[in-house]
């Protein structure tokens, strides 16, 4: 059995369906589950997914202590949270940033958001334990869920998949995803929620200009 408790939950929950080990916590609901969005296809992109709207002035979705437990619990991380500290949300903040550069096709890495992410790497990431009934469990700290945050990312980033991430093309979405798909050229991060979107948008454009009147007088120069 591989431990598998840090890929996505979207991941994580086809997985369940097929061998059952994953957290009896998952509800098998892979999306928006408390408004975080769950479809990047890695934990580390899902996290820097809980600041939304980048080019629209962001949607934090990390504004409190309360937010953050909520987080861990939805991405299946922790069930149970311990307390979560003012200082976390920074701290989850700084990471979530950091790794959101790092991951950006399009960004060049930093050594300081490389040092941040080293930082929370090194310190002991969450214990999986294993039920009887075959599913996994973790436990530990705030600051072992941001470790295997943490590692979720260097994993990604030095791994085969590295050259597959991706920013979702629907311009108010900025989401981060991995691309596993053969050939490679997935656009959106999920095609219900925004590639339909999008042709949808552009469709009804096409067709609104289709019904607009021409104009066949020539204005003066
Ligand atoms: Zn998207």
């Amino acid at each position: 059995m591989r431990q598998d408790g840090i890929r996505s939950r979207s991941q994580a929950s086809e997985r369940s369906q097929v061998v059952g080990f994953i957290d009896t916590d998952y509800t098998g609901v892979v999306n928006d589950l408390q408004g975080f969005p769950f479809r990047s296809g890695r934990l580390c992109l899902d996290f820097s997914a809980t600041l939304g709207g980048r080019y629209r002035g962001g949607v934090e979705r990390l504004g409190s202590t309360e937010d953050v437990r909520r987080w861990l619990r939805a991405s299946g991380l922790c069930p149970r949270p311990a307390s979560v500290k003012d200082h976390h949300v920074d701290a989850a903040r700084g990471l979530r940033e950091a790794i959101y550069r790092l991951a950006h096709p399009k960004q060049k890495p930093s050594s300081a958001d490389v040092a941040t992410v080293n930082r929370w790497a090194g310190l002991p990431p969450l214990a999986p334990k294993l039920a009887v009934d075959g599913t996994v469990h973790f436990r530990g700290s705030v600051e072992a869920a941001l470790s295997t945050v943490a590692r979720d990312a260097i994993d990604l980033l030095t791994g085969p998949l590295a050259r597959r991430i991706r920013e979702c093309a629907r311009p108010d979405c900025s989401l981060l995803f991995v691309d596993a798909s053969r050939p490679g050229r997935r656009r959106w991060c999920s095609m219900e929620r925004c590639g339909n979107r999008l042709k949808t948008a552009a469709y009804r454009r096409r067709n609104q200009e289709r019904r607009r009147p021409r104009h066949s007088t020539k204005v003066g120069r």
